[in-house]
């Protein structure tokens, strides 16, 4: 069976195929710039007869319909592609932002389905439009192929209502669905499943805590194998100091930004997302220059990183308080993944809660689950690499087969 996974954005398609009996990646790429005079594609197939190849193409890219006729014609294509004929794809996996308390789990797409992501349209009016153009476009090229959306909010569901209420009036919630809705829910799903299966235990006997940490970054406690709670909000913006975005402020200070320096609703918008976390701090939002100039001494550079690294210990801390006894804290993502200096401060003097790196496994490089905690540590420090794109094409598959149990034992691959 193969799945194409397609992520939308507003002027992008990011797609990956999957041979899900193979376990395999067939091919991944990037339509860019849509929309704009000098579109930009980039594609690769892992392997044909076993030697790799790229295409990168500068085109324009007129909209989203276009991008996606390209992508099929890329796949087919004699010497860049991977299949012969469209109609071996079985079916399209759409990662969708937000499902809000809708969706708690992967929903085949239908006319319901559809109507209820554009519903929650105010709750990521940059995201849902954008996924949902995503999911027409797959419609329209391929009538045949059955189509699943997989929500970035969903794993989070599992919150209880101490943790996702704010304290503000009850209509907030019950009118406008103000709450705690959390993202990177496929991310944290994955790595907790790739970390259950690495300790040898079956997740719901699992208490972990999930740190995610991309450009965006966040952190899930997990109690028993679910989610019961996760540092982004409403929106993407609170919790963990991220590459543009501020994270957790005291709400007052978008008051003091409009009457002392005259700042507008947008200007507050962009300062907060844009212009704010390690880039505001210190001119950079890419962890590597960040750690390169605290190297050289630059103060900015090293407040920085104590801000962000005091700020994950601080969460470490509450989440070890609301998910228990923890077998395991697992980095995943761009830092997460690849950068031992910051994975040892988020754990520094954190030997009283269990948390004991081993310098040598923190060093080695390695691109599969490892455990990088003294052999002594109560808890496991687990770097795990995360994988969004195979999580989706999963789920994806788990949907189409649901009534096939022969199929569905068969629809991981983690
Ligand atoms: P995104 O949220 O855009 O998917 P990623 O998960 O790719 O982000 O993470 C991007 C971040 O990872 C950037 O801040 C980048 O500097 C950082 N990163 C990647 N490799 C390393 C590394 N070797 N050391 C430190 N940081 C790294």
């Amino acid at each position: 069976m193969k799945i194409l996974v397609i992520n939308t954005g507003s002027s992008s398609i990011k797609y990956q195929l999957f041979d899900m009996e193979a376990c395999r990646s067939l091919a991944s790429g990037l339509v860019e710039r849509i929309g704009e005079p000098a579109g930009l594609i980039t594609h690769a197939a892992s392997s044909v007869n076993d030697v790799p190849v790229t295409k990168v193409e500068e085109t324009v890219i007129a909209d989203h319909h276009t991008g996606m006729m390209r992508i099929v014609d890329l796949l087919v294509d004699p010497h860049h592609g991977v299949i012969r004929d469209k109609s071996e794809i079985s079916g399209l996996g759409h990662r969708v932002v937000h499902g809000g308390e809708t969706f708690h789990a992967p929903r085949l797409i239908g006319q319901e389905v559809l109507a209820a992501i554009r519903d929650h349209i105010p709750l990521a009016p940059l995201h849902n439009p954008a996924n949902l153009m995503g999911i027409e476009v797959g419609q329209a090229v391929f009538p045949a192929a059955p189509q699943v959306a997989v929500f970035d909010t969903a794993f989070h569901q599992t919150i209880p209502p101490e943790a996702f209420l704010y304290a503000l009036p009850f209509e907030l919630y019950s009118r406008h669905r103000v709450r705690r809705y959390g993202f990177h829910g496929t991310s944290h799903a994955y790595v907790a499943e790739r970390a259950a299966a690495f300790l040898g235990k079956p997740l719901r006997e699992l208490n972990l805590v999930t740190l995610h940490l991309g450009n965006g970054a966040s952190m899930a406690a997990i109690r028993h194998g679910v989610c019961v709670d996760t540092t982004m909000g409403m929106t993407p913006l609170e919790g963990l100091v991220m590459g543009t975005r501020s994270g957790d402020i005291d709400p007052a200070l978008p008051f003091f930004l409009a009457d002392h320096l005259g700042m507008s609703f947008t200007d507050i918008d962009a300062l907060l997302n844009k212009e704010s976390g390690l880039k505001g701090m210190c001119g950079t939002n890419d962890m590597r220059e960040v750690l390169e100039k605290e190297a050289s001494k630059d103060p900015q550079a090293r407040a920085a990183l104590e801000v962000y690294t005091y700020r994950i210990r601080k969460y470490l801390g509450a989440y070890y308080a609301v998910a228990g006894p923890l077998a395991a804290v697992v980095f995943t993502a761009g830092i997460g993944e690849h950068s031992p200096a910051i994975r040892e401060r988020c754990c520094r003097g954190l030997a009283h809660l269990g948390l004991e790196l081993d310098e040598g496994r923190n060093t080695e490089p390695g691109n599969e689950v490892r455990d990088i905690s003294v052999p002594r540590g109560a808890v496991r420090i687990l770097v795990v690499p995360t994988n969004e794109e195979l999580k989706i094409a999963e789920e994806t598959m788990k949907v189409l087969t649901a009534a096939e149990p022969a199929a569905q034992a068969s629809t991981s691959c983690s």
